[in-house]
């Protein structure tokens, strides 16, 4: 099944022709997930050939404008093209007042449930979890409270040796106990060792976002081995004292954090205005890190089953 991530925003606090704010929708094995909602997110779901209803879960990172500027306008469309699912949406505790307020005041009433939950934790807490997907949260460093995410496939456990399972007469019952890595013991007393009948499970793919922050080396450990890690990287390493002063990064310390955290592909993004192309941020981060992409507007990344990284949409 499929693990793709698809950049809505790629640029910083002001929009560009070139580049619009942060958003970003993932489908992780069918988990259709929204991640940060700047203005213009409607737009670009539909430009980009998102269907806006089948977003179940919206992620907000923290409150700055753009981040979740878009968020009401999104929820009044879903509402106008009649939907009756309900959405859950994590975000700083302000959030749900934000935009119930906006919401109410305009007379609205939903056909749907909006379902809020506050996000404040100093360390890395799980949100999410189903039988195919958790969702992570952390803290990053940043002017206000702001929230990564870590978006996993569960493990489907070790990987049966069928054919000796049947050689042996080993009943189907017991496969799921071996599945999960644990002996057992059968009816007429043989002791069975899970590790005779499987191999190691299979790597799970898995997601990091990170905007906005300033480098800090705690990431190092809450992402450490995550296979691609979306790492902000608004300013070049010549404005470094500049990105400390307003808590964000630069392409080179988004390059280490992936290094450090041992990350097997990094995407850039969250660029300043300032910028016209990603070209130097690439270079910068090359100089410490291998597999760099760089996020831009309409771009699609999926991540294979054997964490290889690929370009589906320029
Ligand atoms: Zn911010």
């Amino acid at each position: 099944m499929d693990f793709t991530i698809q950049i809505l925003g790629s640029g910083a606090a002001v929009p560009t022709l070139k580049r619009n704010p942060s958003a970003q929708f993932v489908d992780c094995l069918n988990r259709h997930i929204l991640i940060d909602c700047a203005e213009g997110t409607q737009h670009l779901l539909r430009k980009n050939g998102v269907k806006i209803q089948k977003i179940q879960i919206i992620l907000i990172s923290h409150l700055h404008g753009d981040h979740y500027f878009g968020l009401v306008g999104l929820i009044s469309t879903m509402h106008l093209l009649g939907r009756t699912s309900g959405l859950t949406i994590y975000g700083p505790k302000e959030l749900e007042q934000i935009i119930r307020m906006q919401l109410e005041v305009g007379g609205h009433r939903m056909g749907f449930d909006i379902h809020f939950e506050v996000l404040d934790t100093k360390g890395k807490i799980q949100i999410f979890e189903d039988s195919k997907i958790k969702i992570h949260t952390f803290p990053l460093k940043h002017r206000i409270p702001t929230f990564g995410f870590l978006i996993e496939e569960n493990s489907k456990g070790y990987n049966l040796n069928i054919p000796l399972l049947e050689e042996d007469k080993i009943p189907v019952v017991y496969y799921d106990k071996l599945k999960g890595g644990n002996d057992v013991v059968l009816d007429d007393d043989r002791l069975i060792r899970f590790k005779k009948y499987t191999t190691p499970p299979s790597a799970t793919r898995s997601y990091a976002y990170c905007s906005d922050t300033k480098y800090d080396e705690n990431l190092v450990s809450i992402i450490e081995n995550v296979t691609v890690l979306y790492h902000e990287a608004t300013f070049l390493n010549d404005m470094q004292s500049r990105a400390k002063a307003t808590y964000h990064s630069t392409a080179r310390e988004a390059s280490l954090i992936a290094k450090k955290s041992k990350a097997k592909h990094l995407i850039l993004g969250h660029f300043s205005a300032r910028y016209h192309h990603a070209d130097a941020h690439l270079t910068e981060a090359r100089t410490e890190f291998d597999s760099v992409f760089s996020a831009e507007d309409g771009r699609i990344f999926s991540i294979k089953r054997d964490l290889d990284l690929k370009l589906l949409q320029e």
